[in-house]
């Protein structure tokens, strides 16, 4: 659990990336963030969305699940909750940078496009750990897709489609276009295929990864990618998008990234 949040925090960092500092804009020119942690040995989950005062909502997603009774908690009463556990609240123009909003200035002017943003209209990000007892933990964060109408949340931090951990199968933490991720809730369908069918083998963590994807072109012409641990933990990556970032970390210390 503190792996997943960890490895995530420095990445909501990151303004690389499209989640936590850095994030794209929504329509209004704000900042609005998603974030889940699941637990796999307990199916617990806890999850925000729609917070704008709140730097890295992974650590409130994580608030959630170890100091409330709900699963999910958006916009205000999720700040509340994070000024009451005593997460240091920011301000909504200290998530913003250069970068994205000459991309919201260029979309207001004419359309909302990939081009304006560098061909890069994505960048949700999410980790997957397994421990030596064999539990898994995922969770994903993300600022959403840019110029999405305020108040928009996607897949990313909906239980089941855009993150999902089940020790006795696999975690999953997906990225792309939420709408269609959610149409298959893809991180419970890939977590499915993990999972032994009476009888027969389940697939290896490379084919889940490969047949949830497909699922998402196929049935609801999506495009994502998804970084999955099977409950053995073997690593699983698949996208048909152009690129997508990624890498693991053996139990030896090994470390392997994408190209
Ligand atoms: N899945 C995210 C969303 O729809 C966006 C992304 O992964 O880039 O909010």
């Amino acid at each position: 659990m503190d792996a997943v949040e960890a490895a995530i925090v420095v990445l909501e960092e990151d303004p690389t990336f499209d989640a936590g500092f850095g994030s794209h804009l929504n329509r209004d020119g704000r900042v609005e963030l998603d974030a889940i942690i699941m637990d796999g040995a307990t199916l617990n989950a806890g999850a925000v969305a729609c917070v704008e005062h709140v730097r890295n909502p992974i650590r409130l997603a994580r608030k959630v699940m170890d100091s409330s009774e709900h699963f999910m908690l958006v916009g205000r009463g999720a700040e509340q909750f994070a000024a009451e556990q005593g997460l240091a609240l920011c301000q909504p123009e200290e998530l913003v940078i250069p970068r994205e909003l000459n991309a919201w200035k260029r979309c207001k002017e004419s359309n909302h496009s990939p081009e304006h943003h560098d061909m890069r209209s994505h960048g949700t990000v999410g980790a997957v750990a397994r421990d030596t007892q064999g539990n898994i933990v995922a969770g994903t964060s993300t600022g959403g897709t840019c110029c999405k109408l305020p108040g928009r949340v996607g897949d990313s931090p909906l239980i089941g489609c855009g993150c999902y951990a089940d020790s006795a199968a696999g975690g999953i933490s997906c990225t792309g276009w939420g709408e269609a991720i959610m149409k298959i809730v893809m991180a419970k369908t890939a977590a499915d295929f993990l999972r032994s069918p009476a009888g027969g083998a389940s697939l290896s963590s490379q084919q889940a990864a490969a047949a949830a994807v497909r699922l998402l072109a196929e049935r609801a012409q999506g495009t994502g990618g998804l970084i999955l641990l099977d409950r053995e933990g073997r690593p699983g990556f698949a996208f048909n998008t152009p690129r997508m970032a990624y890498g693991y970390v053996t139990d030896n210390g090994t470390i392997f990234t994408s190209a």
